[in-house]
């Protein structure tokens, strides 16, 4: 037979954990299903200076805390389980399904928050050298480019926090902007027009990645029209350009605009007991922060679903010890 669970979590990034975490202190059996190690975006980010109570924490130390706390709070995490899809339940009283390698669950409600990732730019060379010099990590590849020049692409906060990392590890930093103002918060780029390793090509595109056989060599801008092409050494480009939401396993009929899941302000989406919060959602702003309150109102709403609809929930079991504590 099939397992049975009162709510499903697909995606364990912050939104993920924390709707574990809700979840879990209502007592209802929650899974939280992770394709790779929880953490999300937050495992690729070097410092967060923007998360109430941490002046600063590494990405990596935030991201193990969120998950100690929703896994010690009953959520059951499940990394490296790969969703490959969610069906709608046909009768709510036997829940969605969630296919994954590892077979079926059922659930009664689905909380949908896969987050979102990098955007390539889809120039010449930089599929080709992706791996070989051109990274969307910083934080993950950094370490490679120790002494060399490197270029950042992009003006928000991702590419400024990266080229802040890769300030302290590199030779030369080029930020290429296709402005001439950043998009990222004031305080950082306060903090990055103070580095004297921190160069600006202002307005330019990147146009191409040059390399040999083995990685980067340099590469090509344009001005923002794709016109006059200058070149710069680099070793390694970094592309921070935005995101794209992971939608991968959001089933048909799941309304969305531009590729992000509309759900109403409670978190609901179009089909009742599916649920979206998070960077996955057309929302106002991609934060921690956010992606945590959204979680929370997600969880929330899934309980009040399963009571609405008369769930038999399957529920944790809580030992004596804990629930007197
Ligand atoms: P973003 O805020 O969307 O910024 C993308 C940057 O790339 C912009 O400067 C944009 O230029 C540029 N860009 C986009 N398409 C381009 C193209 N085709 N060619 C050249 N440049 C291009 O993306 P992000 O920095 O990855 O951040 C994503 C979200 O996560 C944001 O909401 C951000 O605030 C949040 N975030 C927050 C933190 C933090 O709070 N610590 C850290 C990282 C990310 P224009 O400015 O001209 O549009």
């Amino acid at each position: 037979m099939s397992e049975r669970i009162d709510i499903a979590v697909i995606g364990a990034g912050p939104a993920g954990l924390n709707a574990g975490l809700y979840a879990a202190r209502a007592r209802l059996a929650v899974a939280v299903f992770e394709r790779g190690s929880p953490g999300g975006q937050v495992l690729t980010t070097s410092e967060v200076e923007n998360y109430l109570g941490f002046e600063s924490i590494s990405g990596p130390e935030l991201a193990q805390t969120f998950e100690t706390h929703a896994r010690n709070s009953g959520a059951d995490i499940r990394h490296f389980v790969d969703v490959e899809k969610i069906l709608p339940a046909t009768d709510p009283l036997v829940g969605h399904e969630i296919v994954t390698g590892e077979g079926s669950v059922f659930a009664g409600a689905v909380i949908i928050v896969t987050g979102a990732s990098p955007n390539k730019l889809g120039v010449p060379g930089e599929e080709q050298f992706a791996g070989r010099g051109v990274s969307y990590c910083a934080t993950c590849d950094g370490n490679f480019f120790r002494g060399k020049n490197v270029a950042v692409i992009g003006g928000g906060d991702t590419a400024v926090e990266d080229a802040l990392y890769l300030s302290h590890i590199v030779g030369n930093v080029t930020v290429v902007h296709r402005r001439d103002e950043l998009r990222a918060q004031k305080v950082l780029q306060e903090r990055l027009f103070e580095r004297s390793n921190v160069e600006f090509a202002w307005n330019s595109k990147l146009g191409e990645v040059k390399g040999d056989d083995i990685s980067v060599t340099g590469i090509a801008l344009t001005d923002p029209d794709g016109n006059s092409s200058t070149s710069i050494d680099v070793h390694g480009v970094f592309v921070a350009v935005g995101l794209k939401p992971n939608t991968q396993v959001v089933p048909d009929g799941v309304k969305m605009e531009d590729g992000w899941v509309i759900t109403d302000q409670r978190m609901h989406t179009n089909i009742p007991g599916l649920f979206a919060a998070g960077d996955i959602r057309q929302n106002a702003l991609k934060q921690i922060s956010v992606s945590v309150g959204e979680s929370a109102v997600a969880a929330t709403e899934a309980g009040r679903y399963l009571d609405e609809i008369g769930w038999d929930t399957v529920g944790i079991k809580v030992d004596a010890e804990e629930a007197v504590s």
